[in-house]
């Protein structure tokens, strides 16, 4: 291990996060070592990523392609695990200093326990992880004095706005959205909506799940959940606000009325970089935002009588509990299925609404509440489409 580098294991090193943070330490081999890969579906991408970091080690998620990866690799020093059980032990190793969770989803809660468990240092990508259990999460990240560093833009925004304020009480937040693809459209024109068009997403390039998250704004919802841990809110103190440039990317509003924001171009790498530099801003050679190519920033409310997700998501919050991991869990199901053109784009919202009302409601959950509570959702879910 050296001694001025981090030594970074990132998990989902083949999605969109993932790809783009190799890029972020190609670009400085002097402050980043990568220690592990992880990935599930793209085992030739994996291989790839192996060959050019050469990492400790390499996790493929899905059992089934392990004979595939370690016979790619016979020839390098690089030691070949399979399967989540893997992901999670392997984050505990000593050389990891920092553990950037881009996995997708719920299948990356587990995974980011156990690295908090070992005292790794979080550059936080999976927002479902604290959407699913932000109270559980946040109060082990506290006992074992460990970071999350957020690398949502919004919530990196936030924080980059809290830098040398942390002694400050937070008035309020203002989380920006983009609107996504449908911004401005009514019910009618969901309800024939295709995946390809739910998949196309005016500024941001991301994974498939995020895209439709986007385009429905559960994936706002999920990030005013993520806020609400991130930043220990109350949810009267969290606010969306439309902002279709995508440029602003979050405010914070203190108590004596002042506003700040943290604006940039739209590209990961930004919070990316910030997350695993932190607290050094490294150069970088990113484009520069041109005020004239954006001469003009707008505002606007959110439309949650349209687009329920949203609503929902923050009625989840209020309720608290396990209600967010029903949330989630129903919306993973619904994505998917919508992904899989089984149901309609309004009906995604119809499948968490009646998971909300029918799956058990648990005050106090711990762990094993939360891995029944995302299990007995899915299968209901499941019945339902
Ligand atoms: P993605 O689909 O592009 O990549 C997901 C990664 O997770 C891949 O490496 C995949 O192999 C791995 N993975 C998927 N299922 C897995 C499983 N069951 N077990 C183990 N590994 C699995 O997704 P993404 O867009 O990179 O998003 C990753 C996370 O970051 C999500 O939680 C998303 O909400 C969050 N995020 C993404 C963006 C973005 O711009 N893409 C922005 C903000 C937050
Ligand atoms: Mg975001």
């Amino acid at each position: 291990m050296s001694e001025n580098k981090k030594n970074i294991a990132i998990l989902g090193s083949t999605g969109s996060i993932g790809t783009q943070a190799l890029d972020v330490i190609r670009a400085n081999p002097d402050s980043f070592v990568v220690e592990v890969l992880t990935g599930n579906g793209n085992a030739d991408l994996l291989i790839k990523q192996a060959i050019e970091f050469n990492p400790n080690s390499v996790v493929i998620a899905d059992e089934s392609k392990y004979a595939y990866v370690k016979e790619a690799l016979q020839s390098y020093d690089i030691k070949v695990f399979a399967g989540n059980k893997a992901i999670a032990e392997i984050v505990q190793m000593d050389s990891v200093n920092m553990v950037l969770a881009a996995i997708v989803g719920y299948a990356g809660l587990e995974s980011t326990i156990s690295a908090i468990k070992a005292g790794k240092q979080i550059a936080l990508a999976n927002k479902e992880t604290l959407v699913v259990a932000g109270d559980l999460v946040t109060n082990l990240a506290k006992e074992k004095g460990v970071n999350l560093y957020p690398v949502d833009s919004e919530h990196s925004a936030i924080f980059q706005c809290l830098a040398g304020e942390f002694h400050n009480p937070i008035e309020k937040i203002y989380l920006t959205a983009s609107g996504g693809p449908f911004r401005g459209k009514d019910k009618n024109f969901l309800a024939t909506v295709k995946k390809e068009q739910a998949l196309k997403h005016p500024n941001w390039e991301m994974g498939a799940k995020i895209t439709i998250d986007s385009a429905s704004l559960m994936n706002k919802g999920l990030e005013v959940i993520e806020a609400k841990w991130l930043f220990n809110l109350k949810p009267e103190q969290i606010d969306v606000i439309v902002h279709p440039q995508s440029i602003v990317h979050s405010l914070v509003q203190f108590t004596d009325g002042s506003m700040k924001a943290q604006m940039g171009l739209p590209d990961m790498k930004l919070p990316i970089q910030y997350a695993l530099g932190y607290p050094n801003r490294m150069k970088s050679d990113f484009p520069r935002f041109s005020f004239f190519n954006y001469p003009q920033l707008t505002f606007e409310q959110v439309d949650t009588k349209t687009f329920r997700n949203l609503a929902l998501a923050f009625e989840a919050m209020n309720k608290g509990g396990n209600s967010p991991c029903i949330l989630n869990a129903a919306n993973e199901i619904a994505v998917n299925a919508f992904l899989k053109d089984k149901i309609g784009f309004l009906e995604m919202s119809d499948v968490v609404e009646k998971c909300l009302q029918t799956v058990s409601f648990i005050a106090k959950p711990s762990y094993d509440d939360y891995v029944e509570t995302d299990l007995a959702t899915r299968q209901f879910a499941n019945e339902l489409i």
